[in-house]
């Protein structure tokens, strides 16, 4: 007898009635995109989530569970027959099968939401225990500080029994929450604050501006790169390429070097607000990697200055991190050694530096009175290219160009 099940914990037991359904049923759908090209299937069940697992690479399966959000914690499961005998020995199998070595000592918890069912679980636990101990070696009962926990649950159609637990990812399924667009640079940081949305339940899309031919093809692969690393968390992503190039000649032609960052940046938001409009996006706000103090375009006068021209929230979910936990989140997350490849940023090229560390809001409204930016906002929205990546390497990206 081997773990044939995995049994998934739902995260936020605060979610309640109506929601609850909502939020299993995406997160069972998030589980077989995460888990596609394994064989599994999933049920949803007495508020859990079942994997019946009919493939060996458990292991693998394992680890992409630890990144999907929604889940609190997991288990390895046996799924045995409403039968004392066979309970017995599922129990015994599942604690032999026990990844948690070594054990010396364990515990039985049964539980039994099936009244037909004739052994209560207080006869129940002294069972299975007493079975346990009569087919092993040197293994004790220690029913405060047990090595392992031989969880048993007797349901209506079978009993499933479990020996510890798999911490999830907590949060929310992607997906409950709406949709955001994520502005996403090369950095260390925007893929972290894309992360970090995903983690509360909400879908990215991500958006990129770069400036052919002063930033280069490997620059965009870098970002199709970060994007397919958090497609880990959620499945799919879209990633918008804006291309920025004649805006950004544009401002280094006709604005004042110092405030170049602050109107280029006003660009952005007003580029990604009319991508997040768009019916077929219907994103509700832009997530940015900006924390407070860290470069002079992220001062809160910065903010203030930038943050004018969009009604759309703007999510900052790094704005009071220090860069060092910023960092230490996109180790975690895999997406550090990639953000640190050295390819040109399309800020980073045709701006001086003496950025303006308290730009002002009417400068910037007059400084980008000296050109027509709308009709540049409108033109890099049209040829915008749209890509979507998705979580199974194998799969060929396909290009959905001329979307708009
Ligand atoms: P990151 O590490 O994310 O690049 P940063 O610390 O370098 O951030 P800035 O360059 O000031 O900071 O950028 C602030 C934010 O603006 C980024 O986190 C990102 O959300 C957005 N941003 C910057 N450049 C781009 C770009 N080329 N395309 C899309 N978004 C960008
Ligand atoms: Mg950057």
């Amino acid at each position: 007898m081997k773990y044939d099940h995995i049994l998934v914990r739902v995260g936020e037991l605060a979610l309640k009635g109506k929601n609850r359904s909502v939020f299993e049923k995406a997160l069972a759908s998030n589980i077989n995109v995460v888990l596609k090209g394994y064989d599994i299937k999933v049920h949803r069940m007495f508020g859990r989530i079942m994997i019946e697992l009919h493939d060996a690479r458990e292991d693998e399966i394992i680890e992409k569970l630890k990144d999907v959000f929604g889940i609190h914690s997991f288990s390895l499961a046996l799924k045995v027959e409403n039968e004392l005998e066979a309970i017995q020995k599922g129990a015994l199998a599942a604690l032999m099968d026990s990844r948690n070595q070594p054990v010396r000592t364990f515990k039985v918890t049964a539980k039994r939401p099936n009244k037909n069912f004739p052994i209560g679980s207080q006869s129940l636990n002294p069972l299975i225990g007493g079975y346990v101990l009569q087919n092993t070696e040197d293994i004790t009962v220690n029913v405060h500080e047990p090595d392992v926990e031989i969880r048993v649950e007797v349901r209506e159609q079978a009993t499933y029994i479990t020996c510890g637990n798999i911490p999830g990812a907590g949060g929310l399924p992607v997906g409950t929450g709406g949709k955001v667009m994520l502005m996403l640079s090369g950095g260390i940081d925007s893929p972290v604050a894309g992360y970090l949305t995903m983690k509360r339940g909400v879908k990215i899309n991500a958006i990129h501006f770069h400036s052919p031919p002063y930033t280069n093809e490997r620059a965009k692969e870098k970002v199709k790169e970060l994007v397919r690393i958090l497609t880990k968390y959620c499945g799919t992503i879209q990633l918008h390429l804006v291309p920025f190039t004649e805006m950004q000649t544009t401002i280094h032609e006709k604005v004042p070097g110092d405030y170049a960052m602050t109107i280029m940046r006003r660009m952005m938001m007003r580029i990604s607000e009319k991508i997040a409009n768009n019916q077929k996006q219907e994103a509700l706000a832009i997530t940015t990697g900006e924390s407070l103090g860290q470069v002079a375009s992220q001062t809160l006068h910065s903010m203030n200055a930038i943050n004018e021209v969009t009604n759309l929230p703007i999510i900052r979910p790094l704005v009071t991190m220090d860069k060092l936990e910023v960092i230490e989140i996109a180790k975690k997350i895999g997406t550090y050694e990639t953000s640190i490849l050295p390819f040109e940023d399309c800020c980073t090229i045709f701006l001086p530096p003496n950025s303006k560390t308290r730009p002002r809001r009417e400068l910037a409204n007059k400084f980008e009175g000296n050109f027509d930016f709308a009709s540049l906002v409108d033109k890099a929205v049209a040829e915008t290219e749209v890509i979507t990546i998705r979580n199974q390497p194998t799969k060929e990206e396909q290009s959905v160009d001329d979307l708009f």
